[in-house]
């Protein structure tokens, strides 16, 4: 038995980890896929104090190595089922049953899909969620970006550099993400903005090759050619394996306060999947910090 299970290797669950692991307890973390979740897309960050500039992939290394070297335990298998038996935590993979006196929820959330026809089997043929995953393969071609938040606005940044063109298709006005970002767009040459506008068709043959986008104010149709889709309309939270133990909110969020306690005693929550009203990098590990506080007090008042 564990003291405590981490359910995510992202930023807010390797911090709960390094929290926990300072706090002299013992420490599983679970992962579904890769450490460092939703930041390992993110090309370059620029907000988090001390780096002025680090890309998602090495900030994420370096909180993993700093986790495993505390002396947490990372198991790359899928919790999909969590329950409670006699007081105990009961966390179910495809291959386990693990048991822990507290769990940390650090889910994150997944890509939200447009859901249009064809979206998903044009995946890795034309489409993609991750700029800085599949960037590369449009050097000198034309992309598009669509989505209005800082994922999208960033994405634009990065495939501008690469790309011969980029479209950048929002469906208001004004963007959700940073100004800052949005001045650099408009200094790059080849960012063509497309406000007021839902992407509507996926035109493809064997690999996509257009996109139909409707203007949401005058109803007009415009076919744009391309070789690359980049959707980054946001994320949904990854809490329904967890639905049965722990209160959610309308979208799916882990009901928690700043003190990230859920609605089960024991089972704590840290990160973008827990209802909060800024989700950022530096929000995320200061939920991890709290969340795994919380979990060692909880322990030590068994
Ligand atoms: P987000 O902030 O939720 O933005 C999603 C964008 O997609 C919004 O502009 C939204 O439009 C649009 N959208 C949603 N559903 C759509 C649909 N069906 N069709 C067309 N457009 C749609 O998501 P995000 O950009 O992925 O960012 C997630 C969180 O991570 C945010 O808190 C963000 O600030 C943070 N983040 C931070 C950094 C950083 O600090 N460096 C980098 C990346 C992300 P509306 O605006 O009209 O709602």
């Amino acid at each position: 038995m564990y003291d405590i299970i981490v359910i995510g290797a992202g930023p807010a669950g390797m911090t709960a980890a390094i929290y926990a692991r300072r706090a002299a307890k013992s420490v599983l973390v679970l992962e579904a896929l890769s450490y460092g979740g939703q930041i390992l897309n993110t090309p370059d960050i620029e907000n988090y104090p001390v780096e002025a500039h680090i890309s998602g992939f090495d900030f994420s290394t370096k909180v993993y190595e700093q986790t495993k070297a505390l002396g947490a335990e990372l198991v790359f298998e899928k919790a999909v089922e969590l329950r409670e038996e006699n007081g105990i935590k009961v966390v179910i993979t495809p291959k386990n049953r693990y048991e822990a006196k507290a769990v940390i929820l650090a889910t994150g959330s997944e890509n939200r899909k447009l859901g249009l026809a064809d979206e998903d089997t044009l995946v890795g043929r034309g489409i993609s969620y991750c700029a800085t995953c599949d960037g590369n393969f449009y050097r000198k071609k034309v992309v598009a970006v669509v989505g209005g938040g800082n994922t999208a606005l960033e994405d634009a940044l990065y495939l501008a550099d690469l790309a011969e063109k980029v479209y950048l298709i929002h469906r208001r006005d004004s963007f959700r993400g940073e100004e800052t970002s949005v001045e650099r767009l408009k200094e790059k040459g080849n960012v063509e903005f497309v406000y007021n506008a839902n992407v509507t068709k996926l035109i493809a043959e064997k690999r996509l090759k257009a996109i139909e986008v409707t203007d949401k104010v005058d109803g007009s149709v415009r076919t744009i050619e391309l070789n690359g889709l980049f959707i980054a309309v946001g994320r949904v939270p990854e809490n329904q394996n967890f639905a049965s133990l722990v209160q959610l909110d309308d979208a799916g969020y882990v009901m928690a306060g700043e003190d990230c306690h859920t609605s089960c005693d024991g089972v704590f929550v840290a990160g973008d999947n827990r209802t909060k009203a800024l989700r950022q990098l530096v929000t995320a590990t200061a939920d991890g910090a709290m969340a795994a506080t919380e979990a060692a007090k909880y322990i030590n008042s068994l």
